[in-house]
This record gives structure tokens, C-alpha cells and sequence, in this order.
């Protein structure tokens, strides 16, 4: 392995930084959290109070019109970009403490990424796509690539693991993705509109595996949509409007709403 790859050590999370007064079980919990854009003059509130909490294992969607805030919420989650105001925990630690160090490996093994545009790296083949970041987190060459093929299969592209992603169709290119976030065996999976580039066949297989991998291993996946076909697998919905919580949904209220779309049966 090159020396200027720093591998992220398990330890660095450091107790200190943890939140003590409040129960473990939570992978995430945003409080208050206002996001802010300033475009010139014009002031754009994207979240406007956000108050959530998502346990460990949960298979959560977050549902709301284009503009809704969706992907800023994600943002602030995944620890891409800041909030205004408000915090937001991920296994109660609050991320906004965290130095350059610790938010890199929150994000290269705590988090996994899925993108509704897929963010392949286009030259490389399926494989190396997947194995890329077991190398940043450390991994060796020979490991990265025995479990990249291992996560291939598992997400049944095992046949495709030399294909780049332009020989992919694009359900496949989101499998791919969606192996790759899985490398580092996150926590939590947050797949931002990961079925908005699919047709909706190939959309509910990705929904699907997706559910498959949240019910096996227990990984929390957090997924935007704005397609309500998209929602039967999930354990709980939000719905966000206009940067807002407008209500919650629990699984058991679920299946009547899903059962009403368009008078037409999903499952
Ligand atoms: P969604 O993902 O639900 O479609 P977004 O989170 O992308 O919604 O956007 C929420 C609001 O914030 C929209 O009004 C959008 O125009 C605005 N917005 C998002 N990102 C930026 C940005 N980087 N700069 C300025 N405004 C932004
Ligand atoms: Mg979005």
C-alpha cells in the first residue's frame, strides 16, 4: 500500500466526544437543524427545524416533492456540509465537534453514499469502483479485492465484476454503487433518490435489495424519494415539505397509503 494513504483507525472517535445523557440506541438524531443558503440578496431556507431520530437497523424514507430539501438533509446527515443551526448525532456523537480526521472517517467507514446519478468512477471496472475505498480505509490490495467480489455477488453483478460502468445498464451501475457503499461495512447507508434514474421495475429491485441488506445485516438505511412506489419496504416514512417534518409514518399505517396510490396495487 502507497504511504500517503492514511488508513483511519477504529479508535478515532474518541469517548469524550460522545453524548452521554441520551439512549445508544439511535444511529441518527438531528435537533433543530436549519439550513440556510445565501444566493446574493436572497436568503433560501432549505430545512427549517428538522427534529428527527432513526434507530439502529431502521429502514427509513424520506419522501417530499423536488425542492423539499431532501438532498440538504442528507447533506447535514452525511456530514458533507454544515448546518446554520441545530446538531446533528450519528451514534450520539455530534458531528459538528469532530476534527478534519475524525469527519473522514465518519464518512469513508461510518457512512455509506448512493446517488440517484450512481457517481461511478467511469474508467475503472466494477470492481475497482468497489474496492477503492477499502484501500482508503487501509485495506490491503489482496483483501480489497477477495471482499470486493464477495459484496459483487452479493448484489448479484459476481458475473460483471470487470465490466466498467458504460458496459453496465443502469440498474446495474446502481448495484455497483451500491456495493461500494456497502465496502466499508457502514452503519448507515444513506441513498439520496437512489431509484430516480431507474425505471420502476428496476427501481423496486434496487428498493428491494436495499431491504434485503438492511434485513441481514442490520445496516440503517436512510433513502429520499420523491416516488411513492418506492416507500412499501420501508419501516418508517418522513415527510419533508417545504424544509419541514410536515408527518411521520410508521409501517403499520403504511400499507393502507401504499394500497391507495393511484388506485393502483404495489407491492
Ligand atoms: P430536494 O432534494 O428535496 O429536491 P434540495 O435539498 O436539493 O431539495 O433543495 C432544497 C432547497 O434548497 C431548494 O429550494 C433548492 O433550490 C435550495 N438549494 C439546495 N442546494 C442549494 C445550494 N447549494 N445553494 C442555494 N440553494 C440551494
Ligand atoms: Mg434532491
Amino acid at each position: 500500500m502507497s504511504e500517503a494513504v492514511q488508513p483511519l483507525a477504529e479508535e478515532e472517535l474518541k469517548p469524550e466526544k460522545r453524548a452521554r445523557e441520551l439512549p445508544e440506541e439511535n444511529a441518527v438524531r438531528v435537533r433543530n437543524v436549519i439550513k440556510k443558503y445565501e444566493l446574493g440578496t436572497v436568503t433560501v431556507e432549505a430545512l427549517r427545524g428538522i427534529n428527527l431520530e432513526i434507530r439502529r437497523g431502521e429502514y427509513i424514507s424520506i419522501v417530499g416533492p423536488s425542492g423539499s430539501g431532501k438532498s440538504t438533509l442528507f447533506n447535514m446527515i452525511g456530514g458533507l456540509d454544515k448546518p446554520t443551526e441545530g446538531r446533528v448525532y450519528i451514534d450520539e456523537v455530534d458531528i459538528a465537534q469532530l476534527d478534519a480526521y475524525e469527519l473522514a472517517w465518519l464518512r469513508c467507514r461510518k457512512i455509506g453514499y448512493i446517488f440517484q446519478s450512481f457517481n461511478l468512477i467511469s474508467v475503472m471496472t466494477a470492481l475497482e469502483n468497489v474496492t477503492l475505498p477499502m484501500i482508503f480505509a487501509g485495506k490491503t490490495a489482496d483483501e480489497s479485492i477477495q471482499k470486493g467480489i464477495e459484496i459483487l455477488t452479493i448484489v448479484g453483478l459476481g458475473d460483471r465484476i470487470q465490466h466498467k460502468p458504460l458496459e453496465l445498464s443502469g440498474g446495474q451501475q446502481q448495484r455497483v454503487a451500491i456495493a461500494r457503499a456497502l465496502a466499508n461495512d457502514p452503519a448507515i447507508v444513506l441513498a439520496d433518490e437512489p431509484t430516480g434514474n431507474l425505471d420502476t421495475k428496476t427501481g423496486l429491485e434496487i428498493i428491494n435489495l436495499l431491504k434485503t441488506l438492511n434485513a441481514k445485516n442490520g445496516v440503517t438505511i436512510i433513502t429520499a424519494t420523491h416516488d411513492t412506489k418506492m416507500l412499501d419496504v420501508s419501516d418508517r416514512i418522513f415527510h419533508l415539505v417545504d424544509g419541514k417534518i410536515d408527518k411521520i409514518e410508521r409501517r403499520d399505517e403504511i400499507k393502507l397509503q401504499v394500497g391507495m396510490l393511484d388506485g393502483e396495487e404495489v407491492g
